[in-house]
């Protein structure tokens, strides 16, 4: 990076319970499975851990039950090096979970509680931005209380910090919202519910994007899985492909995407060159298991941006 970055997070904290076997559970029927595993996650926990393995200074806002689930979230983000101090915990509601089954084909079924990160209050907000100035830029997601996200983009707005909003998952939020963001970054599946268009070629990402335009979006970042990211602002769109990597599991990519182009921006990069980091995160999280357990560290992302020079396909 051209310099250190600090990053500001607000977003969700949440802890996997993931029970792998040969077929899905029936309603009301147990099914002995193979193996277990417990992985910290939650998007805005991955963001924050990608944007600290990239170097950046991370500081997160978030919110944890005093449990301890609640405890294994916050130790697991310190040992990142990460800035926990605004990462509250609340006696009113646990620590917010995800079960996943997944059968012997990867298919899946999941069921997640997210809790606490539903209380998040507008008052943690104000404290944490009085305390914390010192940041570049900010990164939030829609995984965490929705009036509480909307009020610390405005907010943040107002105070002229770069804004990266991650519209994930995809929620009904005031249009205005869109306009104090510098950048927003969608999946596929996102970009549809938000233009009404499914961009799976060059036509519907100009689609998509036209109509993103018109409900206020300024600059707009489509991640299209292993097609790699289509940009598109007032100026230019084009498509930076996607790096090869022999994918095993995309968990993740979309969280490593989001936090890899944060930093690369708030390092001073352009937008280009910042996206080229995001794909590359993206890529090496494709190319692993997990969810933090498959975020690269900055020499990882630097070698695989390395490894190939990227055309952009300009429209
Ligand atoms: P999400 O995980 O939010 O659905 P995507 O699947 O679009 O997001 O992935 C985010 C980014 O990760 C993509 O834009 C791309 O840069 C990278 N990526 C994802 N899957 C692959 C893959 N199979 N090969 C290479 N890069 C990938």
């Amino acid at each position: 990076m051209r310099k250190k970055v600090k990053i500001l997070v607000l977003g969700s904290m949440l802890y996997d319970c993931v029970t792998w076997g040969d077929r899905l559970p029936r309603k009301g029927e147990t099914v002995v499975g193979y193996r277990n595993g417990f992985f910290t996650g939650g998007k805005g926990a991955n963001q924050a851990v990608q944007a600290a393995r990239m170097g950046a200074d991370v500081y997160m806002i978030g919110l944890v039950g005093k449990d301890a689930i609640g405890e294994i979230l916050i130790t697991a983000l310190k040992k990142e090096g990460i800035n926990t101090k605004h990462i509250t915990v609340t006696d009113k509601s646990a620590t917010g979970t995800c079960c996943i089954h997944v059968d012997k084909n990867g298919d899946n079924a999941i069921m997640t509680a997210p809790q606490a990160n539903l209380d998040i209050s507008v008052k943690s907000i104000d404290e944490a931005l009085d305390d914390i100035q010192d940041y570049d830029i900010f990164l939030t997601q829609l995984e965490v209380n929705i009036n509480t996200t909307v009020y610390a983009i405005r907010k943040i707005k107002e105070r002229g910090k770069i804004i990266v909003f991650n519209p994930a998952p995809a929620h009904k939020i005031p249009l205005e919202t869109f306009k104090y963001a510098d950048y927003i970054s969608l999946n596929q599946t996102e970009t549809e519910f938000y233009s009404g268009v499914l961009p799976i070629d060059q036509k519907t990402c100009v689609d998509a994007a036209k109509k993103l335009k018109e409900i206020g979006m300024k600059n707009i970042l489509i991640t299209l899985g292993s097609e790699g990211v289509f940009y598109s602002d007032k100026t230019s769109s084009f498509i930076l492909p996607a790096y090869k990597v022999l994918a095993v599991d995309a968990t993740a990519a979309g969280d490593a995407f989001n936090a890899a182009f944060t930093t690369a921006l708030g390092g001073g990069m352009g937008a280009e060159e910042a996206l080229l980091y995001g794909n590359a995160a993206g890529a090496f999280a494709a190319s692993k298991e997990g969810a933090q357990s498959s975020l690269g560290y900055y020499d990882d992302i630097e070698n695989l941006k390395k490894s190939a020079i990227i055309d952009k396909i300009i429209y």
